[in-house]
């Protein structure tokens, strides 16, 4: 099942068939333990901003949702969230926001060179397109690695749900390998079940992932807001009805069975989103068919219903140290463990380096169900 061709691809993304589908998730998650371990890499996700210039036809977060009141954390906040980062004995912290032009280029150095000196996190960005300046001085500043979802490979598609900024929008799978060249560590993903999104588009992702060595690959069901014209409905890519995806759970865990077993090393995270329409295992399920990374909100309390990217968000009234708990709790239900250090591409850590005579115990996909 390693090497899979793109009929291959088709043929899996369009099985339903309960008992084949258990079988590719059994593989997903072989593939996972043998080449990156039991181990469950915890990123502390911290929303800086949720002021944005782009008009993405899906998030809720797009300048022309004046519905949403919008902030902008502080220094100081963003550092106290870093430091209970490290309290709470995670390894990384993911800053995340809109494509905020407010945030300047030294702002942001500023506060990751603070985060490099003072803690032993590894720091990852998530701050949309920007300049190869300003990916450079964030990398000087010590940034090791930066997401930037390409969404869809559908290059129709992209056009439509991503208007261009006036000043023209870089390609992201451009980006994604500038992003490399300069030494980052890079995440790509799509969103699944996209208004317009074909299964042939979907192997074609796949298999982008693939043709860009991504080091982090973040797979979500598209989550519908009332307040975006993919959401509402205002806008409706043409598609034949059998041609499209469904933003169901099951094509997102087929999908990061899919991508784990042709990018074994990647990081792979098992979604907020997919916690989001399926809150009592959709985290665990993902964890069970190939996913290694969870990633716990240390955005403070007030500002979480805000960052609105889709509604019903999951985990927003809890506070950080409720989620690193629940979540440790989960991890630890499926005889997995929380990972040790900055959890980079290609570390492969086993439950019995860390404790010597336990073993993992395995969990039967179908119990989670
Ligand atoms: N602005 C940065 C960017 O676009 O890369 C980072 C923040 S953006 C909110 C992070 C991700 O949220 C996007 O890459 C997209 O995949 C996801 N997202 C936005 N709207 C969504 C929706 N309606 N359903 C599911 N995921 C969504
Ligand atoms: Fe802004 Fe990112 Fe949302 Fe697009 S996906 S509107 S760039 S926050």
């Amino acid at each position: 099942m390693t090497d899979l061709n793109k009929p291959d691809l088709l043929e899996w993304l369009r099985e339903q068939r309960p008992a084949r589908l258990a079988e590719l998730y059994a593989r997903g998650n072989a593939v996972r333990k043998q080449n990156v371990g039991d181990a469950v890499h915890l990123r502390g996700l911290i929303e800086i901003s949720s002021y944005c210039v782009r008009q993405c036809m899906y998030c809720g977060l797009r300048q022309a949702n004046r519905a949403l009141p919008r902030y902008r954390m502080t220094r100081e906040e963003i550092l106290d969230c870093a430091r209970q980062a490290e309290r709470l004995g995670y390894g990384t912290v993911v800053m995340q926001a809109g494509e905020d032009d407010e945030l300047s280029a030294d702002w942001i150095a500023e506060i990751v060179r603070w985060i490099k000196r003072e803690t032993t996190l590894a720091v990852t960005l998530s701050l949309g397109e920007r300049s190869r300046d300003k990916f450079k001085r964030w990398r000087l500043a010590g940034a090791d690695r930066y997401l930037l979802r390409f969404e869809t490979s559908d290059r129709n598609l992209y056009r439509m749900i991503h208007p261009q900024r006036r000043s023209g929008s870089p390609d992201r799978l451009m980006l994604l390998r500038q992003l490399k060249s300069l030494g980052y560590e890079a995440g790509g993903g799509v969103m699944v079940g996209i208004p317009g999104q074909s299964y042939e588009s979907l192997a074609d992702d796949l298999l982008a992932f693939r043709a860009l060595d991504l080091d982090m690959i973040g797979i979500g069901p598209f989550i519908p807001h009332q307040d975006t014209p993919l959401g509402s409905g205002a806008l409706r890519p043409a598609i034949p009805p059998v041609d499209q995806v469904p933003a169901s759970e099951e094509m997102v865990y087929k999908m990061i069975a899919l991508a784990r077993i042709l990018c074994p090393t990647a990081n792979i995270p098992s979604t907020t989103a997919l916690a989001t329409i399926n809150r009592t295992s959709g985290r665990r399920l993902g964890l069970m068919a190939g996913a290694n990374v969870v990633m716990p909100n240390l955005t403070p309390t007030k500002y979480r219903r805000l960052y609105e990217i889709y509604p019903e968000k999951a985990c927003i009234e809890e506070s950080a140290i409720d989620c690193s708990q629940c979540l440790r709790g989960q991890i630890h239900s499926l005889g997995r463990f929380a990972g040790e250090g900055q959890g980079g591409r290609g570390t492969i850590e086993t439950l019995t380096n860390v404790l010597p005579d336990a073993t993992s115990r395995p969990v039967q996909l179908q119990a989670l169900r």
